[in-house]
């Protein structure tokens, strides 16, 4: 069977950030830009930071939250979800 990216289909929009980043605390360890498998995190210069439409394809899978060893990256779970569901899995 081919899963591809149609498979993940949006539902309820999630409205208000759920992942924050301290910039204060990032070492740019480069770890969040590592393990996000939908590549919402980037780096510029020294400066890490997550698209800014991070929710539209967000998969709420934690990895980013649970890597970041410096304590930078605060993770809530969005009410109802951000909206993404899996189709086929
Ligand atoms: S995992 Fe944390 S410390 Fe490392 S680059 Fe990402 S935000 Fe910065
Ligand atoms: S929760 Fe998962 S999909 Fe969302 S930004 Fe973090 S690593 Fe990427």
């Amino acid at each position: 069977m081919n899963i591809d990216h149609k498979s993940l289909i949006p539902r309820t929009p999630c409205t208000g950030n759920y992942i924050t980043l301290d910039n204060k605390k990032c070492t740019l360890c480069g770890r969040c830009l590592i393990i996000c498998v939908m590549n919402l995190w980037k780096k510029r210069g020294k400066t890490v930071y997550l698209v800014g439409d991070y929710a539209s394809q967000c998969i709420e899978c934690g990895a980013c939250y649970q890597v970041c060893e410096s304590g930078a990256i605060d993770f809530r779970y969005p009410p109802g979800g951000t909206g993404i569901v899996c189709e086929r899995g």
